[in-house]
Parts: C-alpha cells; sequence; structure tokens
C-alpha cells in the first residue's frame, strides 16, 4: 500500500552516514510519490534511490528550520533543469513559500512548472486524490510545526463466486462482465452486478511528524493508522542534560505515547549527531522496547520500508550504503 525510503535521518546537521531529513513516500496508486521534508542534499539521496524529480507529486515541509527545507530550491531546480512540465504542490508553513519565492526571484531561476503553495494552518486536508488523502497536525516545536497524515485506500470488486455457481452460471465472459460492473442477461431474466459482486475497501495510514516535543499532540492522528514515523533526537537521559529548550522527543517520550495510542509500528528517526554509533543506537532501541510492545525500527539512511493491506510494517532490503 505505501512505501517509505528514508533520505536522511540526522537532526540539525549531516553526519558521514546520515543526511538530514527527508522521506520520500510511494503507494499502490500509481507512479507520484510525495516527500516529507528536504534538507540540503535530498536530491543527492534521491539520486541513490530509483525515484525519479518527474513523479514527485507534492513536497510536504514540516517547518521552516533549515534542517528541513533547505534541499528544496536545488532539488526543484534539478528537476526543472531535468524538464519536468507537470505542476508540482508545495505544502508548508507560509514562511517557507516567502523563502523559496525570495530565492527564486534573486537567484534567476525560471521553472518550467508551476509550483503551487498550499498554506498549512487552515482546513487539515492539504491534499486530496482518489484514494490517497493528506492531512496536516499541528506539532509543538520552536517554531510552528507540522506532522502529515497520509491514507490510502483501494477498492477491489470481489465476485460471489459460490452464488454464481448456485443459479448455475459457470466461470467466463459473463463473470467477467458482472465483475466489471455490467448487468448480464441469464435464463431470460438479468442477473445485476451489484447482487453477485462485493466491494472489498482497505485502507493504510500513516503519520510523518516533523520535529516535535510533545508527541500526545498526535492522538487524534493516529486513530486508525498502522504507522508512526517520528522524530527521537535524544534518549531521555540526553533530553534532561540539554533541557526543554531545544523542543524535541526522546525514544521514551515517544515510545509511551505509541503505546497510548495503540499504533501497532513505529519508526523512530532524527537522532542527535551523539546517539549515531553503535552504543547510542543501542540505547535509543533499549529505551524504546521498554515502554513500547509493538513493532519498532530505528530508520537509516536508504531504508525502504513496506505497510501493507494488512497493517504489516516489513523493513525491505538495505539500500545502497553511503
Ligand atoms: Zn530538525
Amino acid at each position: 500500500m505505501m512505501k517509505l525510503t528514508f533520505l536522511g535521518t540526522s537532526s540539525g546537521t549531516p553526519t558521514r552516514h546520515r543526511n538530514v531529513s527527508g522521506l520520500a513516500v510511494q503507494t499502490v496508486l500509481g507512479p507520484d510519490w510525495f516527500l516529507v521534508d528536504c534538507g540540503e542534499g535530498t536530491q543527492h539521496r534521491v539520486l541513490q534511490t530509483p525515484l525519479s524529480l518527474n513523479d514527485l507529486a507534492a513536497v510536504c515541509i514540516t517547518h521552516v528550520h533549515g534542517d528541513h527545507c533547505y534541499g528544496l530550491p536545488g532539488l526543484l531546480a534539478s528537476a526543472g533543469m531535468n524538464k519536468r512540465t507537470k505542476p508540482l504542490k508545495l505544502i508548508a508553513p507560509l514562511p517557507v513559500w516567502e523563502w523559496f519565492e525570495a530565492t527564486r526571484a534573486l537567484t534567476d531561476l525560471h521553472l518550467p512548472y508551476e509550483v503551487e503553495h498550499v498554506d498549512l494552518g487552515g482546513p487539515s486536508l492539504v491534499y486530496e486524490v482518489p484514494g490517497l488523502r493528506i492531512e496536516s497536525h499541528a506539532l509543538l516545536h520552536r517554531v510552528p510545526s507540522h506532522a502529515y497524515r497520509m491514507q490510502v485506500e483501494t477498492r477491489r470488486v470481489r465476485l460471489k463466486a459460490d452464488a454464481l455457481r448456485a443459479i448455475g452460471l459457470p466461470p467466463g465472459p459473463a463473470w467477467r462482465a458482472l465483475q466489471q460492473g455490467e448487468d448480464v442477461p441469464f435464463n431470460g431474466g438479468v442477473l445485476r452486478s451489484a447482487d453477485y459482486t462485493e466491494t472489498q475497501v482497505e485502507t493504510a495510514a500513516a503519520v510523518m511528524g516533523g520535529d516535535n516535543a510533545e508527541p500526545a499532540l498526535l492522538h487524534d492522528a493516529c486513530k486508525g493508522a498502522q504507522l508512526l514515523v517520528h522524530e527521537a533526537t535524544f534518549t531521555q537521559e540526553a533530553l534532561d542534560k540539554v533541557g526543554p529548550g531545544p523542543m524535541h522527543s526522546s525514544a521514551r517520550l515517544l515510545a509511551e505515547f505509541a503505546q497510548a495510542a495503540e499504533v501497532p509500528n513505529l519508526i523512530l528517526t532524527h537522532f542527535s549527531a551523539r546517539h549515531q554509533n553503535e552504543e547510542g543506537m543501542a540505547a535509543l532501541m533499549a529505551e524504546t522496547q521498554a515502554h513500547y510492545w509493538g513493532n519498532a525500527f530505528l530508520a537509516n539512511d536508504l531504508d525502504v520500508f513496506e505497510l501493507d493491506a494488512a497493517g504489516t510494517l516489513a523493513r525491505g532490503a538495505d539500500g545502497p550504503r553511503p
């Protein structure tokens, strides 16, 4: 239903093995994909994946801090040089849009496609096409910050095969016609497609947060969601030392919330450089598993995760390493 490719998992600054925030989301609906945050260098990470900038439907920026948006002008300029013509939606707080517009004007950037700004702060529904909805949810950070909830819905029409056999209609062209919604003449009467088919709706939803000091703000967003992707910049011990000033979450704070909200899958990301060694990652995982009983993962750059219609999350084969 949904495939997530992590393009950056470091907080604040890039490190040798982790770039700053960027997350690509693909769906079963088609080639269109979505980019949640675009830290500096995100386009270089995209080059290490099969993703094409021509299929990028929308960029969703969580907040104005540079490690979440400084890659935007470069990525959009490259899409233009690659002769992209399809319009693109930029879903972002107003300052991100104003900064992008200023950069475009001051650097003589002419894009061969339209960039349409969708502001945050109005209605929470920021993107909708058949089968896909993206909502924004407000978080708590030093500047206005948001999470995006992406919901994918697919419909499958199934034939009531037993009922058709029971009335003496064997498999054949009539079955196909009924499945495609057509009514079919039979034994002097008419078989109605609606009577011999049932529509199965499958829904998958993932919530992807920006920087945030209070995971519990996502309580409503996480209702019915099978996956939460959220920052865990620090362990609780490190957060206690740093103090509340930076307004980030610890692994413990996040894990406690995910457990209370009963989200079955949790991916932690946006790690402080101080935790980016084996010991630090082990500490983040231990803290998470002490407070959360679902499936927890620590994201690495170029990790791929797939969420299926049954709500199961699997980490795919590791991508190329930097
Ligand atoms: Zn950040």
